[in-house]
This record gives structure tokens, C-alpha cells and sequence, in this order.
């Protein structure tokens, strides 16, 4: 938890740096307000998921680059462990643990993301061209596209457009376990 706020501070500060961009340009870019970043530069602000994807798109970088460094993945064989790598958001009902961040030369993030009883988001479009895929390992969820709720079972999988508004729930009594993997074909 705080190890998610410090990363998500010192990245912060370095992706603005490194655009050149104020708080006042970073606001506009990201739709995230001045003191909202003000407070997660300082490592005071534990950002909700919403928040973190406004970041990721706003700057055109991966969710999970958000979340913590790039480990050490230059490998080909590479075992990672999502108990260790586990992060709660500022918006509880959720977990995410990033498998595999994104880089550049796969396009993707592959990540567990764990959805406990009650939750449900809707989230705004990612960057155009953004797919998920969500794989229901344990537990039943829905994800909305379409303006649909669609239901999924352990064993399921769906495919859906990021960069269009969609959703994440669980209205069941047991927590949902999934895998997701998010392309980002236009990132570099
Ligand atoms: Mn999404």
C-alpha cells in the first residue's frame, strides 16, 4: 500500500519532469485535479483505480507502470508471484497484482485482478485502440460493454473494447478472481 503510493509519487514527478508539463498542464491533460496530484506527489493520496487510468491515459503510459518499477524482466523465462505483488487501490473492493507490466516490445499487461462482493466500477474510455480481456478463474463476475452486463463464470473469457465505456462488477458472495490482459496496440 504505501509502496504503491511511493512508486505512484516518484513516477509521477518523473513523467511530469520529463514532459515538461506543470500541475496546471497535468490536470488538464489527465482530467485528475490539481490537488488530487498535488496530494499523490506527496504520498498522501491513495488513488482509486478511476484516478490511476486517468494518469495512464493522460500521459499514454500502462497501468501497471503506475503501480511498481519495471522488475527485472529482460529474461525469456521469468516467474513472478502475485502474492508479493499485490496492490489494493484507494477503492478497496478491488486487487490488482501486475504479472507482467507492460513492455514495449508485447504490448500488453497481464495482471490478476481480484473483485470482492459488492464491487462495481464503470470506467471511462482508455486510450483509442486499448482491448481487454478478462478470464474468470474463480468466483462469477459481469463486465459491461455494450451497455450490457455480461455474466462470466470460472472458466470464461471475454474480450471487450477499453476504449469505450465499460465496467466491472460482482454481485455475487464470493470474491472473483480473474486474469486480465490489456493490448495497447498504439504504445511504444
Ligand atoms: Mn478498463
Amino acid at each position: 500500500m504505501q509502496e504503491l503510493k511511493n512508486h505512484l509519487s516518484t513516477t509521477l514527478k518523473h513523467l511530469r519532469k520529463n514532459r515538461g508539463w506543470s500541475l496546471d498542464a497535468t490536470a488538464a491533460a489527465t482530467g485528475v485535479s490539481k490537488a488530487m496530484l498535488g496530494q499523490i506527489e506527496r504520498g498522501e493520496s491513495s488513488p482509486t483505480t478511476a484516478v490511476l487510468w486517468k494518469l495512464a491515459t493522460g500521459f499514454q503510459v500502462s497501468i501497471s507502470s503506475l503501480m511498481e518499477p519495471l522488475p527485472e524482466i529482460s529474461a525469456d523465462t521469468v516467474i513472478r508471484d502475485a502474492e508479493e505483488i499485490r496492490n489494493i487501490p484507494g477503492d478497496k473492493g478491488m486487487a490488482v497484482a501486475p504479472l507482467f507490466p507492460f513492455e514495449p516490445r508485447f504490448g500488453f499487461d497481464l495482471m490478476e485482478l481480484t473483485f470482492l462482493p459488492g464491487y462495481e466500477r464503470v470506467s471511462e474510455p482508455h486510450e483509442p485502440g486499448v482491448i481487454e480481456h478478462i478470464t474468470v478463474m474463480s468466483g462469477k463476475m459481469e463486465i459491461l460493454t455494450d451497455d450490457i452486463w455480461q455474466k462470466l463464470e470460472k472458466g470464461q473469457t471475454i474480450r471487450f473494447r477499453g476504449d469505450k465505456p465499460h465496467g466491472y462488477r460482482n454481485r455475487n458472495d464470493e470474491k472473483a478472481v480473474t486474469l486480465s490482459v490489456i493490448h495497447y496496440p498504439h504504445r511504444t
